[in-house]
């Protein structure tokens, strides 16, 4: 079965259920939609975009763009969004424009407002101009390039704020005049994903840190996401590399979702040629599927690895544990 075929399959509407029933019906076929989705998320930011998208922001939209479509279906799935009717249905609009948008060649571009003056002002009363498209989706999201950064270089956007503009740039995608309207829905997105991200950063001597990553995703079942990197650098989703590592405990059960939790560096250590090899734990609930007897059950890792210079992720610690 190819990605796109096991995509369709697990991602049609009719997938809106809760989360246990959720569970059962990805028992076939979940490990290769699972690598599907792991590389889906990195593979997807390249051809997305256009500009100067080499830098950890510019990254990250391409990111929140390509897990935007789950995350609303998250929303109406668990009902964590807090979403009016009327809220509920421009976030319809918003999941149509998305789909539709998948034939695009560029969804989001980068352009420097300083570069092309005027660009960003369109003479009405939204003063945040950070972001503009059309009432439809025949241009894509322009993204002002001069303040993705602070004047010293780091991130001025967060993964969280991210998706609040682009929810308010798609709503205007799906035909929503209303800038209040759209903040106000961005907003409630906004906080869906601060609860979904879990970040920490280690200082190696440097005034550049080191960042890792956690964003838990609920749909179409429970994955997590993983990235690392130095904060001027695009971050590198390492999930794939790491979960090559982690099997159920008993040979015959498939693995039907995972979450990653409680991460904490370790410390760092200098190689032979200076550069940080950064030390990283965190814990593994694992949701492993017996298909004879149609049954779930779940298991916690604590898994520990290091980060060599090319970051690709050597575990050295992958045991059970018990959380009676
Ligand atoms: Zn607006």
């Amino acid at each position: 079965m190819t990605c796109k075929e096991n995509h369709r399959r697990h991602l049609s509407p009719d997938n809106q259920l809760g989360p246990s029933s959720l569970l059962l019906k990805v028992r076939r076929g979940v490990l290769s939609t699972m690598a599907c989705l792991l590389s889906a998320s990195t593979s997807s930011a390249g051809g997305s975009i256009i500009g100067n998208g080499a830098g950890l922001v510019e990254n990250n939209f391409a990111y929140v763009y390509s897990i935007l479509p789950n995350s609303i279906e998250e929303c109406f799935a668990f009902k964590n969004c807090d979403l009016s009717t009327s809220e509920q249905s421009l976030l319809k609009k918003i999941q149509n424009v998305l789909s539709l948008n998948k034939s695009l060649k560029t969804n989001i571009e980068f352009v420097s407002e300083k570069q092309n003056p005027g660009f960003f002002t369109t003479g009405d009363n939204e003063d945040h101009r950070i972001a503009k498209t059309c009432l439809d989706n025949s241009c894509p999201i322009y993204v002002n390039l001069d303040l993705l950064y602070d004047k010293d270089g780091k991130p001025a956007l967060e993964i969280p704020t991210i998706a609040s503009v682009l929810i308010h740039e798609l709503g205007h995608q799906a035909g929503e005049g209303s800038h209040t309207t759209l903040d106000i829905l961005g907003s409630k997105l906004r906080k869906a994903f601060l609860l979904k991200i879990s970040s920490n950063k280690l200082l190696t001597g440097t005034s550049i840190g080191f960042v890792v990553s956690i964003i838990n995703q609920k749909f179409p079942f429970q994955y997590s996401d993983l990235f690392v990197g130095f904060e001027d650098q695009a971050p590198l989703n390492i999930t794939q590399e790491l979960m090559k590592e982690v099997h159920c405990s008993k040979t015959e059960d498939a693995l039907a979702g995972f979450e990653l939790y409680n991460g904490h560096f370790l410390g760092s250590l200098k190689s032979a040629d200076n550069s940080p090899i950064i030390n990283y734990g965190l814990w593994i609930n694992l949701s492993c599927f017996n298909e004879e007897r149609e049954e779930i059950t779940s298991e916690t890792w604590e898994i520990e690895f290091s980060l060599p210079k090319n970051l690709i992720p050597e575990v050295t610690k992958n045991q059970k544990i018990s959380l009676e």
